[in-house]
């Protein structure tokens, strides 16, 4: 039984082929530039294994069908596929950035599901519009196959109002929807299941705080199995500093700078979510690059990498008292995962935790969940990897078989 995972962009696609049977990808990839001059696709076979195969093609695709189309060629071609046709995909699964209030759970998706997804346009207007359209791509290539909508807010949906609500008048929560949301949830969800497994603890007793770095950088509070907070808000730029996108700062700052620089609010919007957060401070996004840099005596990489690490801190601080007892700190996604500097410099001086880093299991790398504190201290520390597209796989088929 294969499931088809699709994360569509506004000028892209990025989709994933699962065997539920084995929980492996057959095959992902990505497409670019879509309804631009020349766009295109890169496709894995077998991907992150010995056998990986890719293949990168560059032509013009002139929207999200066409894009969508190739794919198929490629899944389906008779010598390099990895199906015979189309008809062997059981389902397809969605990334769906924002479901408000109204979708608490994955749903499959009906007429009602895309209506709410367009009535959230207005605060998820990059997003939303190109989920709806990957959708439609779906229901006209594989019409056999059942979508099902997996929601970026979902798993944050049980924090509580004292949580979710801003200190703003209610009546704009009430009108206009206004509210903290939360995003990557599909993450936090897929490492807090993991983690109860590894802990061999029950999930519904686990209280944990789930690091999620990556390019987006969030966190979550998690009580009993359940999100009680998180640091994104109603769009993804609250809360940390991530790689181009500011995090939390003073809101008087948006009024300031209108009048002091004459920006407008597309403009403020562009450049504290494309010019900030590590960018911002030393002009590079990627970890790597501002640790090659750091090591060279750049000060501007060091400060960067500081505040990034600081804000963490402040994060992990506040949630363990929102938790109030901790089964383990869980790292998580690109930086999360690969970042062993990264992750004793959070952990450092953390004794009010009781947290100690092993410095050498801490180094060690590898793509299972494992522990990198020392044995015995009071909290542990864990590196689990994420895999948002087999949670997402995973969704799809307990939502179609009534279980999710
Ligand atoms: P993600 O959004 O989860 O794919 O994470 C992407 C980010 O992970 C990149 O922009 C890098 O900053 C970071 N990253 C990936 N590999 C490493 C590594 N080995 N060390 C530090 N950062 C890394």
């Amino acid at each position: 039984m294969n499931v088809l995972v699709i994360n569509s962009g506004s000028s892209s696609i990025k989709y994933q082929l699962i065997d539920m049977t084995t929980e492996k990808s057959l095959c992902s990839g990505l497409v670019e530039r879509i309804g631009e001059g020349m766009g295109k696709l890169t496709h894995k076979i077998k991907p992150d294994t010995d056998a990986e195969e890719k293949i990168v093609l560059e032509q013009a695709f002139a929207n999200h069908v066409e894009g969508m189309k190739k794919v198929v060629d490629l899944i389906t071609d008779a010598e390099k596929g990895v199906i015979a046709d189309k008809g062997e995909i059981y389902a397809v699964g969605h990334r769906v950035l924002l479901g408000g209030e109204e979708i608490k759970q994955s749903v499959q998706i009906d007429e009602w599901a895309k209506g709410i997804i367009r009535d959230y346009i207005p605060l998820g207007p990059l997003h939303n519009p190109a989920n709806l359209a990957g959708i439609e791509v779906a229901e006209e290539l594989f019409p056999h196959a059942p979508s099902v909508g997996v929601f970026d807010t979902e798993f944050h949906q049980t924090m509580p109002k004292k949580a979710y609500l801003y200190p703003l008048p209610y009546d704009l929560y009430k009108t206009l929807r206004i509210r903290r949301y939360g995003f990557h949830g599909t993450s936090h969800r897929y490492i807090t299941k993991k983690t109860a497994q590894f802990l061999d603890k029950p999930l519904d007793q686990l209280n944990i705080i789930t690091c999620h770095l990556g390019n987006g950088c969030s966190m979550a509070a998690v009580k009993n199995g359940q999100c009680v907070d998180t640091t994104m808000g109603i769009t993804p730029l609250e809360g940390l500093m991530m790689g181009t996108r500011c995090g939390d700062i003073d809101p008087a700052l948006v009024p300031f700078l209108m009048e002091k620089k004459g920006w407008s609010g597309a403009e403020i919007d562009n450049v504290m979510n494309k010019q900030s957060g590590l960018k911002g401070i030393c002009g590079m996004n990627d970890m790597r690059d501002i640790h090659a840099a750091r090591e060279k005596g750049d000060e501007m990489a060091e400060l960067a990498f500081q505040m990034f690490v600081y804000r963490i801190r402040k994060y992990i601080g506040s949630f363990a008292v929102v938790v109030g007892k901790l089964d383990a700190i869980v790292f998580t996604a690109g930086i999360g995962e690969n970042d062993d500097f990264l992750r004793a410099a959070v952990c450092k001086d953390m004794d009010i935790l009781g947290i100690d880093i092993d410095e050498t299991v801490n180094a060690k790398r590898s793509g299972q969940a494992r522990h990198i504190g020392k044995p015995g201290q009071r909290v542990p520390v864990l590196v689990v990897p994420t895999n948002e597209e087999l949670e997402i796989a995973q969704t799809t088929v307990a939502v179609l078989n009534g279980k999710n």
